[in-house]
């Protein structure tokens, strides 16, 4: 049987490690919101961050709502990313809450600032982000991010949530795919 981990050129960070990082990010997450015992309103941006949140919040001892917005910037075959549009959102009231956004990976930035200034408008009481992978080279300075991961080289990663054409999103690791299965864009 083919299986997906034929498509792996290498794995960029383990299973292992992404748990023992994202239980530390919890405790950082977590001794951020001393006195917040109405608890906090994560915002997460779909779909690649689903695995990364699910993994988060059972670390995460405080009380919290969850909202979903999904933004798309990756058409398809494509690695390059096209700009962010905001698609759709189930959110709960983010007036007056503390509120933490959750994103998979820091790119260009442009999908934390399109997040960030819609949660900013909802009138929130405090405005956190946290987020799994930054790509360090491409990241701009001026974008604060409160929570990061870890910092990785710009390369187009796949697994643990993230996709490839809607794929290998199940793959419990970091991984490059093989050079020759990225079609269109750049090639890492
Ligand atoms: P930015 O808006 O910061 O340029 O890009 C952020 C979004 O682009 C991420 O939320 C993610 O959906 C997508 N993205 C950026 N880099 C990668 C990558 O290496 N692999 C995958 N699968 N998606 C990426
Ligand atoms: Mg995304």
């Amino acid at each position: 049987m083919a299986t997906m981990r034929e498509d792996v050129d290498r794995i960029v960070i383990s299973e292992r490690t992404l748990a023992e990082r994202v239980a530390d990010m919890a405790r950082e997450i977590a001794g951020g919101y001393p006195d917040t015992g109405e608890g906090i309103t994560i915002v997460t941006i779909l779909a690649g961050s689903l695995v990364f949140l699910s993994d988060l919040i059972r670390r995460l001892p405080l009380r919290m709502r969850i909202g979903l917005i999904t933004v798309s910037s990756y058409a398809g075959k494509t690695t390059l990313s096209s700009g962010a549009t905001f698609e759709s959102a189930i959110l709960p009231d983010l007036c007056n809450r503390h509120v933490l956004i959750v994103d998979d990976i820091l790119e260009t930035g442009g999908t934390l600032r399109l997040v960030q200034s819609q949660v900013g408008a909802a009138g929130p009481r405090s405005v956190k982000t946290a987020v799994l992978l930054r790509k360090t080279s491409r990241a701009p300075k001026d974008l604060k991010v409160d929570y990061v991961g870890f910092d990785i080289d710009d390369l187009f990663v796949v697994g643990y949530g993230l996709d490839y054409d809607g794929l290998y999103r199940n793959l419990p690791y970091i991984a490059v795919l093989k050079t020759e299965l990225y079609q269109a864009g750049r090639h890492v």
